[in-house]
């Protein structure tokens, strides 16, 4: 058989695409036999990975793609890089352990939610994004229509979950209910990151109930990292830049309610 007629069969695409430079390169850098059967296979392997990490994106929902490498840690440092450094390593995501990222509007608590979200996702983990309102809305919607199990079920598989902006609308009691129902779910099975511009002491105000809320948080800190990120605006500092604004805001603290992002 000849060997397009091999590729096809053996469904290398990625190598047929490529068979002719590889083999250029090959030739000009003298390798030998094992070195060209590396060089190869792993033209084959790194398509093949590039192919599934971009489908897996497309079931993330991410609003917008950043990493961890586009972070630029020196401007926010109450956060400690050691702790980032560590969450990147995805133990957390084998131990099925939170994280919760507090802090102001524009300090990167979505921006770091989906840099580790992206680590995960290249890891070969399936995750899902949704901001808290839009996860609220399909599971009351899908509870009217008698099928709330199965919500459950399909925000249980994910095995990282990015619940973005809690605590921009505070929830009913049912809804908040409903809240409560998954995280029992996924607690101790699957990672569950949350992001948050209201501190722990004012999240009985989100879910409308501070029974509820303790029941909620006992089932997040549990297993939890918590980054509380107290520094400015990253956005005000790129307008700062552009002349917009004039004068060095004050830092914020995480209690002071912007609504910058409203
Ligand atoms: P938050 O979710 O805390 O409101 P975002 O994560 O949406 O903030 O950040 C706002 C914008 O600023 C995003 O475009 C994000 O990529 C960028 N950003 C925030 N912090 C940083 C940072 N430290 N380095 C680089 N970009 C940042
Ligand atoms: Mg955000």
């Amino acid at each position: 058989m000849q060997l397009t007629g091999l590729l096809e069969k053996m469904k290398m695409d990625h190598l047929s695409y490529q068979l002719d430079a590889v083999c250029e390169q090959a030739a000009k850098r003298d390798l030998g036999y094992r070195e060209f059967l590396t060089e190869v296979l792993q033209t084959e392997w790194n398509g093949r990975y590039q192919k599934g990490v971009e489908s897996r994106l497309r079931t993330t929902r991410f609003p917008w793609v950043k990493t961890l490498e586009q972070f630029d840690f020196a401007f926010q440092p109450s956060i400690d890089r050691k702790v980032i450094r560590e969450l990147a390593t995805l133990g957390f995501v084998d131990r099925a352990e939170n994280i919760i990222i507090l802090g102001p509007p524009g300090v990167g608590k979505t921006h770091l939610a989906i840099a580790l979200g992206m680590k995960a996702l290249e890891a070969g983990h399936k995750v899902l994004f949704m901001t808290l309102e839009s996860m609220i809305t399909r599971l009351t919607k899908a509870r009217m229509e008698n099928r709330v199990e199965r919500q459950l079920q399909q925000l249980f598989y994910p095995r990282v979950l990015i619940i973005d902006e809690m605590g921009y609308l505070p929830m009913s009691r049912d809804e908040a209910g409903l809240f409560f129902r998954l995280l029992t779910r996924r607690y101790e099975k699957a990672s569950t990151i949350i992001t948050s511009n209201k501190s722990f002491v004012d999240w009985g105000e989100i879910f409308n109930d501070q029974v509820l809320a303790t029941a909620i948080l006992d089932r997040l800190l549990h297993h939890c990292t918590t980054l509380n990120i107290k520094g400015e605006s990253y956005r005000l500092k790129e307008k700062r830049k552009a002349g917009i604004l004039g004068t060095t805001p004050k830092t914020v603290d995480i209690k002071d309610e912007t609504n910058e992002d409203m």
